[in-house]
């Protein structure tokens, strides 16, 4: 499902260049559910946003369900970011003007889909994350964690190739992580392709497979280990590291 060979990407800031991600190989099957963990700054949303078609890769090719992405035009790329790809964020990025139902709506109003059927289908997705009765509610009338169920509606609601989460856990308390955890289990169970970013070993105890990222390296790919082992691999890539916070 994603094919992604060598990517690299530096950001230029003047006439400084920050090598962000440097060479990275991976291949995700379809249906399976990875977990990418790894220092703060080692590269992980990077990497992210160059899957999400969010950000241009400096270098290396990337295969999206068989299309090649990496040469697209700017049009082409939205077209296929709009229709193959659903990206949750930390911070939910909700239009707060718009009630739930709007908000899960705007990926549909993109891809052309008719009023009626856009309406169906976003309450359909909201349905299913279990906010059937928060249809109108607009994101400050809603807690952190019914947020970021709105935006796993949004992320859904074109039946995405792929689903993309940046620490989809990372703004929420331990029980409305764990609720969005087995909202992602469950799409899994029914055969979802997920890549999900966190630095909690605990939420990423329900991945099949974790990458680590090491300043902008991809350095360990193993089925999932368990809680502790996972936190011990984190701090071994954190010691001995320079960092700059
Ligand atoms: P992570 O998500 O693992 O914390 P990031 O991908 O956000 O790491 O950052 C990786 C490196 O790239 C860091 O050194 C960070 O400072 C740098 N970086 C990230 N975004 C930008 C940007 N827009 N411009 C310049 N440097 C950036
Ligand atoms: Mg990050």
């Amino acid at each position: 499902m994603i094919k992604v060979v060598d990517l690299g990407k530096t950001y230029i800031n003047g006439s400084l260049g920050v090598e962000a991600l440097k060479g990275v190989t991976l291949h995700v099957e379809q249906g399976q559910f990875v977990a990418v963990m790894g220092p703060s700054g080692s590269g992980k949303s990077t990497f992210m946003n160059l899957l999400g078609l969010l950000d241009r890769a400096t270098c290396g090719a990337y295969q999206l369900a068989g299309q090649e992405v990496s040469t697209l035009d700017d049009n082409q790329l939205a077209i296929v970011r709009n229709l193959r790809i659903g990206f949750v964020f930390q911070t939910f990025n909700l239009l707060p003007r718009l009630s739930a139902l709007k908000n899960v709506e705007l990926p549909m109003l993109y891809a052309g889909i008719k009023p009626s059927e856009r309406r169906q289908r976003a309450a359909k997705a909201l349905e299913r994350v279990g906010l059937g009765n928060r249809l109108e509610h607009r994101p400050n009338e809603l807690s952190g964690g019914q947020n970021q169920r709105v935006a796993i509606a949004r992320a859904l609601v074109n039946k995405p190739a792929v689903l993309l989460a940046d620490e989809p856990t990372g703004a929420l308390d331990t029980r409305s992580g764990e609720e969005i955890m087995a909202i992602f289990q469950e799409l899994h169970r029914e055969g979802a392709t997920i890549v999900l970013v966190t630095h909690e070993p605990d939420i990423a105890r329900h991945a099949e497979r974790q990458i680590f990222f090491r300043d902008g390296q991809l350095v360990r790919d193993e089925a999932t280990v368990n809680p502790i082992d996972a936190r011990d691999i984190l701090n071994s890539l954190t010691e001995g590291r320079v960092t700059h916070e």
